[in-house]
């Protein structure tokens, strides 16, 4: 990955923003800009790209393995805002930018130690520039996918009846790691029946039974980048209530990535979707976003949604993932990664979206 790159960018989007350096302190956004994975690392960047890593002894060797191009500070004594104002000064940085979501009291002391220095509060500077992913970014979501769909293969072939979604979220977890991911991108979200209600459900020791949806949320983690995938099956024949919600929900996905193009406004690609399940009567029971862009977090922009003003720019990798929730039947969420190539959607994951009735040691459509 291109680091020094990314910081001429962010060097250059500076200017806009009225200061000629910033400190970057949230930890995706520091490994975007040098590499470094750790969990104690800041970055102070100047307009011109020129950078200054800080650091505390624990990641000295780290930080020289993870980000050898950079000027590092492994700090023994003081707190960090003392050396990011040494930084800045270094780097003869008059107007420092700081992220707004840097603590209260951080942002304090950086007051206190960069007497003379302007301090400019910015937001989503290098969230912005990371909504845009180049190509060895695509490569490792791609990766995530590929890790994803095989541990849902794999787990959906072993589901019988009076397993429990606690186990089920185990299985997956464990298969997603043999498989090659360096750890899951979030918790599992498996729901039966009923439960399959709760968008977000928190897997308990519910035993799967006969005619049970079951919907699974997961991704795999490779290189720091999260995949995210809902399907929702059916443990024997689904009931016809199920395969209507279903298709509905699938027709609604169709739609949202049919508009998703560069280009477009984010509460458009929203309403795309949102409209085939309004039309059906059931927009109340769609209660969350369409979806939202996926990197080094797992939610991260752009956020498709009603509210979403901005353009979906060409590069951009979004969820794409419209759910109806009936209290007491249950609920269909189908969930796939989409990359917003020049040319049009591309979906990143393989995996069937069909209704996939499981039955016993058999499955069939
Ligand atoms: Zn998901
Ligand atoms: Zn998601």
């Amino acid at each position: 990955m291109d680091h020094a790159l990314r910081r001429r960018r962010l060097g250059r989007a500076l200017e806009e923003l009225g200061c000629d350096g910033l400190l970057v302190a949230r930890g995706p956004n520091v490994r975007y800009l040098t590499g470094f994975t750790g969990s104690n690392g800041q970055v102070v960047v100047a307009a011109d790209g020129r950078a200054v890593f800080l650091t505390d002894g624990r990641y000295e060797e780290q930080a020289s393995r993870e980000a050898p191009d950079l000027e590092r500070v492994v700090y023994r004594d003081r707190r960090p805002p003392h050396h990011a104002a040494a930084a800045a000064r270094a780097l003869s940085v008059a107007a420092l930018g700081f992220e707004a979501s840097l603590p209260y009291g951080e942002v304090e002391a950086l007051r206190a130690e960069a007497a003379g220095i302007r301090l400019v509060p910015v937001e989503g500077v290098v969230e912005r520039l990371r909504r845009v992913k180049d190509e060895e970014e695509v490569r490792a979501l791609e990766r995530a996918q590929e890790l994803t769909d095989r541990a849902f293969e794999e787990v959906l072939a072993t589901l019988r009846e009076g397993v429990t979604e606690r186990e089920v979220a185990l299985a997956l977890e464990a298969a997603m790691r043999r498989a090659g991911a360096e750890d899951r991108a979030f918790p599992p979200i498996v729901a039966f029946g009923e439960d399959a209600a709760e968008p977000h459900h928190r897997p308990a020791d519910r035993p799967l039974a006969p005619g049970d949806v079951v919907k699974l949320d997961l991704g795999a983690l490779v290189d720091g980048y999260h995949a995210d995938m809902t399907r929702t099956v059916s443990l024997g024949p689904p009931s016809p209530d199920v395969r209507e919600l279903h298709g509905l929900v699938l027709r609604a996905q169709e739609a949202g990535i049919a508009a998703l193009r560069a280009g477009a406004r984010a509460r458009e690609v929203d309403r795309a979707a949102r409209a085939v399940i309004e039309e059906a009567g059931l927009g109340e029971r769609f209660p969350h976003g369409l979806g939202h862009g996926v990197g080094l977090e797992i939610h991260e922009g752009p956020m498709l949604w009603p509210g979403g003003e901005e353009e979906v720019p060409a590069g951009a990798v979004v969820t794409v993932e419209p759910g109806v929730y009936v209290p007491g039947l249950g609920g269909v969420r189908i969930e796939d990664v989409v990359l917003v190539a020049p040319d049009g959607p591309r979906v990143l994951g393989r995996a069937s979206r069909e209704l996939i009735a499981l039955d016993g040691r058999r499955r069939e459509r």
